[in-house]
């Protein structure tokens, strides 16, 4: 038996699929796994923070049914690991690139020279540069990257290595209360850990997706794979739910053409970490330079309000108590009030961005700050700014009956169908009857949605009456 590896766990919470794992056993070598809270990077947010601490327990079990003990730690990997590899005499370090961490990785690499070390990928479908344009550049547009994307056949997903073996000492690490402090607890039915993320998926592969078209366009309804957290802590790989979905759809026609829309959906994720790769700064820099002078207002209290599911346009509100409840929210929704923000306060993009990464479970460094650009009309391919929602349109259109405002601003639950998405049109009586005041049990709305759209207009002009080049 050969000497010991050290395996460096990252954002890739499972034994499947897991490269470095596989390289870091080869040889029947006895393997300690180690796990840091990376302070060089940006903190994880409270929803991220709960799911991980969940997902280490979990995994930490799986991890030493093969013998092999798991130490957390925190603080800088290039101290860190280096330390650690020396404590136990490890012969090989492997991990999987972080390709949110590209600069963090190549410090640990340098720190660890003169020890072998390997670095495999497991957090995409395509390894970083291969998906390029004829002239060599990154896609700045989406389709076009995805039909390469969907062309590109990314590798098959590999198994558990056998054999998998532990080292006999463990050097002491921090405990995971002390790692990740319980100070968040999201509602509802989450189960975080590699083997629910599998349980999960073929749920959704084999009962969801032939819906999810349609389904996926309805907050109120659980149409869509919930597979976020998982693929943003690595409780999956995104190469195994792509050979998944393959899989299904060669069984027929309509599965087929569901998981078509299925696979794009992670073509986005895909598209969003190539912006990541030539934009690390994209959390707080505009993608378009132009909106760096765009009029953003001030206002802690229409914030808060927005934060708080108090804006008075209740599928604003009911999908921001959602969000805060349940550290997860549906995309449309994402969509509708990430504008709200954005369009009808006129508040920065950055600030929401920076509240969507402190509770989401899935708060995931590419796909979060892309998403917002995109809604704030800023970023790659994005929605045009002057694309402004209707929340009482968006409404009508994907919560008609009203159910999941009614889920989440119980206060307008008796509110008749007609006015479910517009209290403020009610008249007084049918108001009465349903038990609402409001100014008092539910707020008017924080602004007028015609006044608020002619407000962001204006903005956006005077944005676009400077030269605006866009850099890349
Ligand atoms: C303002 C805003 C912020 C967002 N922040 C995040 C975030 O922090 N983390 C995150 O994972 N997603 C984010 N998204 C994208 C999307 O809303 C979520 O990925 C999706 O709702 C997760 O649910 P699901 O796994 O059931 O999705 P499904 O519809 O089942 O999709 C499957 C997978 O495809 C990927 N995907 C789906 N939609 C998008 C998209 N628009 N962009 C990139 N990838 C996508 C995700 O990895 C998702 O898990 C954001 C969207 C918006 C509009």
């Amino acid at each position: 038996m050969s000497g010991p590896a050290l395996l460096w766990l990252g954002r890739d919470l499972r034994l499947a699929d897991n490269p470095a794992l596989i390289r870091a056993t080869a040889g029947r070598r006895p393997v300690l796994a180690l796990y840091v809270l990376d302070e060089t990077i940006r903190p994880p947010g409270r929803g991220q923070r709960w799911w991980l601490r969940q997902s280490l327990a979990a995994l930490e079990k799986s991890l030493s049914a093969h013998g092999i003990p798991l130490v957390l730690d925190k603080g800088d990997p290039a101290r860190v690991l280096p330390k650690i590899a020396e404590e136990i005499g490890a012969e090989i370090v492997a991990w999987n690139r972080r390709p949110e961490a590209p600069e963090s990785d190549a410090r640990v690499e340098k720190a660890l020279q003169g020890r072998e070390v390997f670095i495999g990928s497991g957090a995409l479908l395509t390894e970083p540069g291969q998906i390029r344009t004829g002239t060599g550049g990154a896609y700045q547009v989406f389709g076009p990257f995805w039909r390469a994307c969907r062309a590109s056949d990314p590798a098959r997903p590999q198994r558990i290595p056998d054999d998998l073996a532990g080292v006999r000492q463990a050097p002491r690490g921090t405990a995971l209360d002390a790692l990740f402090p319980k100070d968040f607890e999201p509602a509802g039915d989450w189960r975080p850990g590699e083997e629910h993320a599998r349980e999960q998926l073929s749920n959704f592969l084999d009962e969801g997706m032939s819906d999810y078209p349609t389904a996926r366009d309805i907050p109120s309804v659980a149409g869509t794979s919930l597979a976020s957290p998982r693929l943003a802590s690595g409780e999956v790989s995104p190469r195994q739910i792509w050979q998944a979905t393959l899989a299904r759809m060669a069984h027929g026609k309509q599965g087929s053409e569901a998981g078509e829309v299925f696979l794009r959906e992670l073509g986005w994720r895909e598209f969003s970490y190539g912006i990541l790769a030539d934009h690390p700064d994209m959390a707080t820099r505009p993608l378009r330079e132009a909106f760096e002078r765009f009029p953003w207002r001030k206002s802690k209290a229409e914030f808060d309000a927005w934060r708080a599911g108090q804006t008075g346009y209740p599928l604003i509100d009911a999908s921001m108590r959602a969000l805060k409840t349940e550290g997860w929210l549906h995309n449309r929704m994402r969509m509708v009030v990430a504008s709200f923000l954005v369009k009808h306060l006129l508040l920065p993009w950055q600030d929401g961005e920076q509240w969507f990464w402190d509770v989401l479970v899935d708060a995931d460094p590419a796909n979060n700050p892309a998403n917002w650009q995109w809604v704030a009309g800023c970023g790659m391919d994005a929605a045009p700014y002057f694309r402004i929602f209707n929340p009482m349109l968006q409404g009508k259109r994907f919560d008609p009956g009203g159910d999941y405002v009614r889920a989440w601003v119980p206060e307008l639950a008796q509110l008749p169908e007609k006015h479910i998405h517009a209290p403020w049109e009610a008249p007084a009586d049918v108001l009465r009857r349903a038990g609402v005041e409001l100014g008092k049990t539910y707020p008017m709305p924080i602004v007028e949605h015609a006044g608020a759209r002619q407000r962001a207009l204006a903005a956006l002009a005077t944005i676009r009456q400077q030269p605006s080049p866009s850099h890349s």
